[in-house]
């Protein structure tokens, strides 16, 4: 059955105009869903009871068959597990902050890129998540006592394959009859789809975007980030440039390192190079492990000394701390609860 959350606001007015309802009765029904963000139809008091059983006899409030959550030891991460069909689930993480929280949401199930370093990435693909799917992880969790105030498409799969559904969600999001966050607090992060970023530029939609370089070495990201054939990071690079002169949203370099891999000081300061041509600032991401996983992270003050060679070169540099590693919640661990069991 279809989620409500999947309908735009028209096709709402349409189905309320087919059961006879009241034109307001859209509205309604809507500001209940993303303004009060309520999860079942028999919250929406001022609803007639027939117009909710109608609606629930076609339409199930949330995309989800169940859901359930994990926190780790101080629930600074707390990870959400959203099933979508009977095989398969998505995960999203609740990031606090002292003063903010944020949401790391899943676009896909799964993700085709196969970067090597990735558990979502091993984990293949399954599906694109439909808009109501997206959107419902931002509803459940705020519903269950998260004040969002920052989305981050850095959970499962690589947004803009998604594209379209992508775009709504975050229409949605930004949307004043709806979750009303300012679009300034929403990145999508991206491995740097050529097609799809021209995209953007036609459509003229103005996002933060983080690109994840994995490395500014056009033979060593080949390596590891199967993409770069097809989309070279110098024809990204020229593209990203173009899409930030149309207007000023940030743009944040995505840099995981793999021991013996990308971690030569020279890689270091191509991607530092790539920095200043993008204006971009730099976030440095020590490899998450797992044993599916053939890469290990560097030593903390190898990544120290990296941020603070960035930095003296005028790069502005952050080392992004995981958190939610115990439970399979940092970046690039998300996929666990699709992984097929290993065989012997
Ligand atoms: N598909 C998008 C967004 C999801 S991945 C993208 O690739 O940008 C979010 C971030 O996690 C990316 O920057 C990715 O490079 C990083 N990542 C992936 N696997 C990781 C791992 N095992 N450890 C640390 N970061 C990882
Ligand atoms: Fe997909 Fe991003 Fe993982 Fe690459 S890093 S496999 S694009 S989710």
């Amino acid at each position: 059955m279809e989620s409500l959350l999947d309908l735009s606001i028209d096709a709402l007015q349409t189905e309320m105009a087919l059961l006879g309802a009241p034109k307001y009765t859209a509205k309604q029904i809507w500001g209940w869903m993303y303004q009060k963000q309520v999860t079942t139809y028999d919250q929406m008091s001022n609803i007639k009871k027939s117009i909710r059983e109608a609606l629930a006899a076609k339409y199930t409030l949330l995309p989800f068959s169940e859901h359930y959550f994990i926190g780790d030891d101080d629930d600074l991460a707390i990870k959400y597990i959203f099933k979508i069909d009977d095989h398969n689930s998505v995960e999203a993480v609740v990031l606090s902050e002292k003063d903010y929280k944020t949401l790391c949401i899943s676009s896909q199930c799964g993700c085709p890129v196969d970067c090597k370093f990735c558990l979502t990435g091993v984990a293949g693909f399954k599906r694109n998540l439909t808009v109501g799917e997206i959107v419902g992880q931002l509803l459940v969790t705020m519903s269950e006592g998260h004040p969002i105030t920052h989305i981050v498409f850095m959970g499962m799969g690589e947004p803009l394959l998604n594209y379209d559904n992508v775009i709504a969600a975050y229409k949605r999001f930004t949307e004043e009859s709806s979750f009303n966050l300012s679009g300034r607090k929403i990145t999508i992060s991206t491995s740097g789809y050529i097609r799809n970023i021209e995209q953007l530029i036609t459509d003229d939609i103005h996002l933060n975007l983080a690109f994840s370089v994995g490395s500014a070495n056009p033979l060593i990201r080949e390596s590891i980030m199967p993409i770069e054939k097809r989309n070279p990071i110098v024809k990204v690079a020229r593209l990203l440039k173009q899409y930030l002169k149309l207007h000023n949203r940030k743009l944040t370099l995505e840099y995981t390192l793999l021991k013996g891999v990308n971690d030569t000081k020279d890689q270091i300061i191509e991607l530092g190079n790539l920095a200043q041509y993008l204006d971009a600032k730099v976030n440095l991401i020590n490899l998450n492990p797992h044993e599916r996983i053939p890469f290990s992270p560097v030593d903390n003050k190898v990544l120290t000394g990296f941020k603070n060679l960035l930095l003296k070169s005028g790069v502005r540099a952050t080392i992004r701390y995981t958190k939610g590693q115990e439970i399979v919640a940092a970046c690039g661990q998300l996929g666990e609860s699709i992984l097929t069991p290993k065989t012997a």
